[in-house]
Order: structure tokens, then C-alpha cells, then sequence
């Protein structure tokens, strides 16, 4: 087939004619997908190892998902949260089952839930633990990704991400990122929160040192200070446990949940905190038209009870396993570092060989969609439904790559 005759280039050119220019993405154009699968506007397959930023931890168009979401849209899609709808009170008690917190409260997209963990924080700051009032102090770390808002952006260390934006949000208190003895001297009396990634995923899947999440929750409880966990990409399944704070034992005082929750679907976020926390808020101090809509609960429900049968922890932990030790086997072999935990990983290419740009262009030449972050490194996310021999394929593919 000639180039003319493909439908890629020209949908290419019109995505780039039409949109403003705030993603770069690599040259494919798809069309349908299923479970690890997806199929470009000219029937060529690719395996997808992003899966959404982890937003499709169950894959493309998971059958109970599509099903339920099918199901909803026939009887009640939105009702504002001025009424109460059948589907909201058993998707916020599951989901606070899951999160083992007394309280949920329902956004749409991580930045959201964030902005939220945020005003609430503030608000426990001055009403709870007696901050003087407009003095309130957030502590986060250095490459933090939390989402694209002005507020959020103003504590951004990536001059990208920040650069023009301002006048930036003020109460925010940058330490680098798994110091516990800076994170220590940057509380005082007006710290209300740490608002931390348990593992920084744009940052290139970055796990902090052992023993870092357990200190992080004992400052906060000495200090009296909230423990925020971003798990908005790294919870829900990815790293191998419902939570990426569960391998260390931790329990924050806040998640921040979404991608995944939606289950691929619909934007679905949320918050899950105590009563004590949470229930600082009183009608009319923060809301929002789709949070929490029929459609998204009945979609999120069915993701919370995919996550309480443990089976894809269970997978992302058993196959993570053997997606790190394929790695592994080619650091020295064009990989210089591989980090991670369960079916998500950060790899620094030999920025001798190429760019992370690059081998992400060359892996989607060979069937296999991956995305770079921060110059040589590319994160590997695939959907937990991915198989054995898919894991091994997308590792040979990388392989094959890296030996140009
Ligand atoms: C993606 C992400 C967000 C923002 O989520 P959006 O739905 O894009 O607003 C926030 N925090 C983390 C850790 C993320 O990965």
C-alpha cells in the first residue's frame, strides 16, 4: 500500500489543522480498541502500554464496564447533585468501603479532586487545627505532578508546566522529593497538609526511598499536619495493591483519586477522607454539575467491585513481575536505569542511543504504543489485563529497538 492511500496522514494533518497545539502525539490515528488492543483508522494493531496514563487499568471497553455504562444510559445519565439519584449512595459507600475512610466526595478529573483535597485541607487548617486565618501552608515535592489548574500549576517545578501562568496561588512550600528531613523542616504551625505522588509517575515512575511513606505519615501525625496521597495514577490497581501507600503500610488522612476510576469510560474522580476532615464542608462551599452523576457511579461502582475481588492486583503484581525482569535484563543493552512497582515502569534510555520521543516513535512502527516524559525516559503503564505473552512481546519490540 503507498502512503497516499492510508487514512493516517490526513487525519493526522487535520487533528493538527484544527486543535491548539498543547500535546504532541505520536503519528497514529485509532479508531476502536479492546482489552490490551488497539486498531488505527488503517487496521493496523498496536499493543497499548500507556493505557490512558492508567486511566484504562481494565483495559479497553472492559465487557461489566461497558455493559453497566449501556445499562445507565437508558434510564438516567444526570441529575445535578441539587437531587439525589439512585446509583450515587452505593458507589460512595463502595468506595469508601475500599478506601477503608468514612467519606467520599465525587469530582470529575484529577485536577479536581486535587483542587478539592486542597480547599479542604485549607478549611480542616483554620476551622480544626486553628491556622490563623490566610496563613494556611501546603508542603509538596519537587517534580510533583497533580494536574493542570493555576493553583496546581504554581507549585509546579516544571518550568513547562508553570512558565506564563502567573500570578501563581501563594501557600505552597516546595521540598525535594523523598527527603524526610526537608519535608520535617518545612512544617510549622501553619502547615495544614503534605500533598505528595507515593510514586511520581509523569516524573518517570520515580518510587521514593524506603521507609519515606511511613516517615512522611509520622511527621504528619506528630505535627498535626494532613497527609494528602495523590494516587490518582498510581492507585486503583497499578502498582499491585489497591493503593501505592499500601506496600508500605501507609494510610493517609486523604486519597485523591480518578483516571482509573472512570474506568476508561467517563472522567470520574474523588476524594476519601475521615468525617473529621471531610466533613468540614457544608452546602454551598464547593460543588460541581457532573460530580457524582448517574452515569459516572454506575461505571465507578462496577470499577470499585473489579478492584475488591483483588484480581488485578493480583495480576499487576504477578505480571509486573515479569515485565521488570525483562527490563532489567536490558539495562546495559540500551537501558540505563528501570524503576517501578507492579505493572508500571520508568525507563532512562542511553541518551547516546535516542530520545525517549524517538524510541517511542520507533516501538509504534513495531505494533507496540508507549509515551516519553522528560527527555530519555518512557513510562510503561499497560492495561492490567495484559497477558504474559503480551508483556513479552512489548519487552522484544523494546528490545529490537534499542538494538537500532
Ligand atoms: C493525571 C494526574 C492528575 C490530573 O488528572 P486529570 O484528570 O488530568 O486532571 C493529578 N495527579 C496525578 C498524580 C496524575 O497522574
Amino acid at each position: 500500500m503507498i502512503d497516499d492511500m492510508l487514512r493516517t496522514p490526513e487525519a493526522i494533518r487535520d487533528a493538527e489543522r484544527w486543535t491548539a497545539h498543547n500535546y504532541h502525539p505520536l503519528p497514529v490515528v485509532i479508531s476502536s480498541a479492546e482489552g490490551s488492543w488497539l486498531t488505527d483508522v488503517d487496521g493496523r494493531r498496536y499493543l497499548d502500554c500507556l493505557a490512558g496514563y492508567s486511566a484504562l487499568n481494565f483495559g479497553h471497553r472492559h465487557p461489566t464496564l461497558i455493559a453497566a455504562a449501556h445499562a445507565q444510559l437508558d434510564r438516567l445519565t444526570l441529575t445535578s447533585r441539587a437531587f439525589v439519584h439512585d446509583q450515587f449512595a452505593d458507589f460512595c459507600r463502595e468506595l469508601a468501603e475500599l478506601c477503608r475512610k468514612d467519606l467520599v466526595l465525587p469530582m470529575n478529573t484529577g485536577a479536581e479532586a486535587v483542587e478539592t483535597g486542597i480547599k479542604v485541607a485549607r478549611k480542616w487548617g483554620y476551622q480544626v487545627k486553628g491556622v490563623a486565618p490566610g496563613q494556611a501552608n501546603i508542603v509538596v515535592a519537587e517534580g510533583n505532578f497533580h494536574g493542570r489548574t493555576t493553583t496546581i500549576v504554581s507549585f509546579s517545578t516544571d518550568e513547562d508546566a508553570r512558565a506564563d501562568f502567573g500570578p501563581y496561588t501563594p501557600g505552597f512550600t516546595v521540598v525535594p522529593y523523598g527527603d524526610l528531613d526537608a519535608l520535617a523542616a518545612a512544617i510549622d504551625e501553619n502547615t495544614v497538609a503534605v500533598l505528595i505522588e507515593p510514586i511520581q509517575g509523569e516524573q518517570g515512575v520515580v518510587v521514593p526511598p524506603e521507609g519515606y511513606l511511613p516517615g512522611v505519615r509520622r511527621v504528619c501525625t506528630e505535627q498535626n499536619v494532613l497527609f494528602i496521597a495523590d494516587e490518582i495514577q498510581s492507585g486503583l490497581g497499578r502498582t499491585g495493591d489497591t493503593f501505592a501507600c499500601d506496600h508500605e503500610g501507609v494510610t493517609p488522612d486523604m486519597y485523591l483519586l480518578g483516571k482509573a476510576l472512570g474506568g476508561g469510560i467517563v472522567p470520574v474522580s474523588a476524594v476519601a477522607a475521615n468525617a473529621d476532615v471531610l466533613g468540614v464542608l457544608r452546602p454551598g462551599q464547593h460543588g460541581s454539575t457532573f460530580g457524582g452523576n448517574p452515569l459516572a457511579c454506575a461505571v465507578a461502582t462496577e470499577v470499585v467491585r473489579l478492584l475488591a475481588t483483588g484480581e488485578f492486583q493480583r495480576r499487576s503484581t504477578e505480571l509486573g513481575a515479569r515485565l521488570h525482569a525483562g527490563l532489567r535484563s536490558l539495562v546495559g543493552r540500551g537501558l540505563v536505569a528501570v524503576r517501578g512497582r507492579g505493572l508500571w515502569a520508568g525507563l532512562d534510555i542511553d541518551p547516546a542511543l535516542m530520545s525517549g520521543r524517538e524510541a517511542c516513535e520507533r516501538l509504534a512502527e513495531r505494533g507496540v504504543l508507549a509515551k516519553d516524559t522528560h527527555g530519555a525516559t518512557i513510562r510503561l503503564a499497560p492495561p492490567l489485563v495484559i497477558t504474559e505473552e503480551e508483556i513479552d512481546h512489548a519487552v522484544a519490540q523494546l528490545a529490537a529497538v534499542l538494538a537500532g
